[in-house]
């Protein structure tokens, strides 16, 4: 059996007002393997264990295949939970552990041939006789999984099951989940701060910051079609280049975007994917090319969609098969706030003042909404005009990536070539108007 989980405008908030998740809402369809994603503390094992019934939901509903939820128990809604820590019971056998929950569930019934048949899927079956404590971390967490999967859950819900293991075992055994979970048929949501983890296993990805679902989409399109500039920033390795740009639309000439000393000539007509940046005429924006949208490269080599500009080599980092070009172009870089760990804002909890107007409580419901600026830009005035007197010294701002065979030094001025098919523009607030979103609005043009 396999199920469907549905949150509708789900809210949490623990004492002293921390409002941990905010209005989430999410349809995971049965069989599908969701992850949450997001920096610590920003609300994703919050909603695990709401899903879990671990959590009382303080505002919006929980659907199980439709049925509301939120005050089932957690026996009753037959799921299994994998955790950080392996919780594995010291004195028993790797048996005695898997079995546990089935001999639970069915006091009469020997959980022998279920637990073997785990064994098998799991490949521990020589691990049956051990004690925890005779066992690595990497076994350790295989038995945990064991014990999840023998009692045939309808979902899995997993907490960052992997991050107390090393690298190349947590490679080794994300595979082994991914593969056991469609094994099993059963729907997966699972928790995690590491994008590649996320972008590995999810057949959909859902991206948390304070609280807030920011987008909820299959990895390439979280990748390729961010929605603002944090999930920009969060998703992709090595991170996007984000530099604080000008749209410049001369009545005389090509519409541009500066980037301080330098800047991307668009092409005319604009194409429809830069059609909004005419809104933002004289405005800042931000500017994001993930390094495959750079190249080193003269300006002769340019395809018809790139534009020449160029930078100083600060820093080269060799990486064996490819090498990342720390490079300065003289733009500035803009700051996405919280990325590592984004905090809810405490909302403000006041008696009930029967002073008080409709229109001071909606302000008050207001800052608890807000999970904060996706994005830091100087000011926030309409016009911006650059004055580069005012602006500190710039320093390395884009990295680009390149072959180990190009013999680069620091100090050294190169060509690059900035591919506008693959450009990003986020508005100040930090959401993305190119390529223009699906829902943009018809402008005429
Ligand atoms: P994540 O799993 O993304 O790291 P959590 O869901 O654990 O985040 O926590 C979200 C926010 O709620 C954090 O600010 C955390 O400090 C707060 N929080 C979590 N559990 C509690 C609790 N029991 N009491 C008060 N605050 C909590």
């Amino acid at each position: 059996m396999t199920r469907a989980i549905s949150l509708k405008r789900v809210s949490k908030s623990y004492q002293r007002g921390i409002r941990a998740v905010e209005k989430v809402s999410l349809d995971i369809k049965p069989g599908e393997f969701l992850v949450l994603l997001g920096p610590s503390g920003c609300g994703k094992s919050t909603v695990l264990r709401m899903i879990a019934g671990l959590e009382e939901v303080t505002e919006g509903e929980v659907l199980l295949d439709g049925e509301y939820a939120n005050d089932l128990d957690p026996s009753e809604r037959n799921m299994a939970m994998v955790f950080q820590s392996f919780a594995l019971y010291p004195t028993m056998t790797t048996r005695g552990n898997i079995g546990f929950p089935l001999r639970m569930e069915s006091p009469g019934e020997d959980p022998s041939p279920r637990v073997d048949a785990t064994a098998r899927m799991l490949g521990i079956e020589d691990l049956l006789g051990r004690y925890p404590h005779q066992l690595s971390g990497g076994e350790r967490q295989r038995v945990a999984m064991g014990r999840a999967i023998a009692r045939h859950p309808s979902a899995f819900l997993m907490d960052e099951p992997l991050s107390n293991l090393d690298a190349k075992l947590r490679n080794h055994l994300r595979a082994e989940i991914s593969r056991i979970t469609r094994e099993v048929g059963a729907t997966t949501v699972y928790v995690t701060h590491d994008q590649a983890e996320a972008m590995s296993l999810g057949d959909r990805v859902a991206v948390l910051r304070g609280g807030i679902l920011q987008q909820l989409d299959t990895p390439r399109m979280v990748y390729a079609r961010p929605a603002n500039v944090f999930v920009a920033a969060f998703i992709g390795t090595p991170r996007i280049n984000l530099l604080r740009g000008v749209v410049r639309a001369p009545l005389d000439g090509a519409m541009s975007i500066g980037l301080g000393r330098q800047a991307l000539r668009l092409p005319e007509p604009l194409c429809l994917d830069h059609q909004l940046l005419r809104v933002q005429q004289g405005r800042e924006v931000i500017v994001g090319l993930r390094s495959e949208a750079v190249r080193l490269a003269p300006r002769s080599a340019a395809r018809p969609a790139e534009v020449p500009i160029s930078g100083l080599v600060e820093h080269v980092e060799y990486q064996g098969h490819e090498v990342l070009v720390h490079l300065n172009t003289g733009s500035q870089p803009a700051v996405v706030p919280e990325l590592e760990a984004p905090r809810p804002q405490p909302t403000v909890r006041r008696r009930r003042d029967t002073r008080m107007t409709v229109l001071d409580r909606l302000r008050e419901r207001a800052v608890s909404l807000r999970a904060g600026p996706v994005v830091v830009l100087d000011r926030d005035g309409d016009e911006y005009e650059p004055r580069e007197e005012r602006l500190p010294a710039p320093t390395g701002d884009l990295v680009v990536r390149t072959t180990p065979d190009i013999d680069l030094r620091q100090g050294m001025q190169v060509p690059l070539l900035v591919d506008l098919d693959h450009l990003f523009v986020f508005d100040r607030y930090g959401e993305r108007i190119s390529p223009a979103p699906d829902h943009a609005p018809d402008l005429g043009w």
